[in-house]
């Protein structure tokens, strides 16, 4: 094992249990060419944490256990791992949700493993080299806990070349790596009594986003009766909910054709289902579309509710003041456009924005829209997708539901 040592005063982060250490805060590492798990030390020689170093990764240091106890090793990943699903525990027993998040990044201590159970599957996407590196072992431990039918890991596009890691799709049958053709199936799941599937294989993240469950719940109360307008619908997660709940309308907008294909087939798969009336087809428009350009065409009055939830705009930090722009006009032209008394829904997935900026951001759009806009709800990604107080950039998701006066 690698013995590594922090800077003087560079530990302070450290000890408060925040998983990130950049190479400025490293004063030695015992073998620089090495890689793998480290004893992290300060200064003054007294234990720190274990973590796993990676010169060659963006983030050289993470730390994931600050109990000296714990032996460093596989056995130490796989407690990880079975630490992470117990906590969710509650969601193995939902009655009407069978998609959650298992593995939340560094959040539950596993840096770059984004894990989602998707009924019978396991979806993993793969961010860090320390997830591309450990996946065998983090594959066998959930195979032996949960007994999947199949764990499918894909490599984030975005971060492949950011880690020097391959992109490929690799699958896991019993704990063991397996060839399976591209012609798998969907795999099919419910969320609060709503059914979808995911395609397998280079999906959007793992295919759906868990992380808005909560939220779609959420705006169930406002869209009875509304001519509803769904921006960034992707499958259709939150244009369900709005039919679920009664809605005249829904139009869904997307820059993705594939996806809005998908979403009109999950509308036919709950009429069959009977979660929705059977003619709900009728009520939905889908249109491909720049939706921040759709915005601008949009009839004032028209939309009694509006859902913006956008992509990630800031990727990171120096992205930010785009970001912001982006962000404001989205939500200005929103306010403008909607029926008096209207609801929004807005969200930003930015971590790299702060919650405080995002409801700043919205105060200068109201601002520029001269309309007087009160929040009604805050929202935040669903409990399965953590938020350690010791790390507070595990914050990604915000989301306000706005009435505009
Ligand atoms: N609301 C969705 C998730 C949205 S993810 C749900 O509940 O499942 C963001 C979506 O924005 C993706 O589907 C992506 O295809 C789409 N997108 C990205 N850029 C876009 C743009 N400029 N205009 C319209 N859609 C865009």
């Amino acid at each position: 094992m690698l013995t590594i040592r922090l800077n003087e005063g560079k530990d302070k982060a450290a000890r408060r249990h925040h998983p990130w250490v950049f190479s400025g805060a490293i004063e030695s590492v015992s073998d620089t060419a090495a890689k793998g798990w480290a004893r992290v030390i300060s200064y003054d020689d007294s234990f720190i944490a274990y973590g796993w170093y990676d010169s060659k990764s963006h983030i050289v240091l993470h730390l994931l256990s600050w109990d000296e106890k714990d032996e460093a090793g596989d056995e130490l990943l796989r407690k990880i791992v079975r630490a992470a699903v117990k906590r969710r525990k509650d969601f193995f027993s939902l009655p009407d949700t069978t998609a959650f998040r298992l593995i939340h990044g560094d959040a539950d201590n596993l840096p770059g493993v984004a894990a989602d159970a998707y009924g019978k599957e396991i979806r993993i996407i793969v961010s860090s080299r320390f997830a591309d590196d450990n996946l065998p072992i983090i594959s066998s431990e959930l195979d032996a806990m949960l007994h999947p039918s199949i764990i499918e890991a894909v490599t984030d596009r975005q971060f492949a070349s950011l880690e020097g890691i391959s992109e490929r799709v690799r699958h896991f049958r019993a704990g063991k790596e397996t060839k399976e053709s591209e012609e798998r199936e969907n795999a099919r799941f419910i969320e609060s009594g709503i059914w979808f599937e995911a395609a397998p294989g280079r999906g959007q993240k793992s295919g759906f986003y868990c992380d808005q469950r909560d939220n779609r719940n959420a705006i169930e109360k406002y869209v009875a009766g509304k001519k509803v307008l769904d921006l960034f619908s992707y499958t259709g997660g939150f244009t369900l909910h709005a039919l679920r709940a009664g809605a005249i309308s829904v139009d869904a907008v997307d820059s993705s054709e594939s996806a809005l294909r998908h979403l009109l087939y999950q509308i036919h798969l709950n009429e069959d289902k009977g979660v929705i009336a059977p003619s709900s087809r009728d009520k939905v428009t889908i249109t491909e579309a720049n939706a921040f350009e759709f915005i601008r065409t949009v009839d004032t009055g028209k939309y009694g509710m509006m859902i913006l939830d956008p992509p990630k705009l800031a990727k990171t930090k120096s992205g930010l003041e785009n970001a912001l722009k982006a962000y404001k006009d989205l939500n200005r032209i929103a306010m403008m456009k909607i029926a008096s008394g209207g609801i929004i829904a807005t969200f930003s997935c930015s971590g790299a924005l702060t919650r405080e900026d995002f409801r700043k951001v919205l105060s200068w759009a109201a601002a520029d829209a001269h309309k007087d806009v009160e929040i009604l709800k805050v929202l935040s990604q669903g409990e399965d997708h953590p938020i350690p107080l010791a790390f507070p950039e595990s914050e990604y998701l915000k989301g306000f539901i706005l009435r505009v006066r």
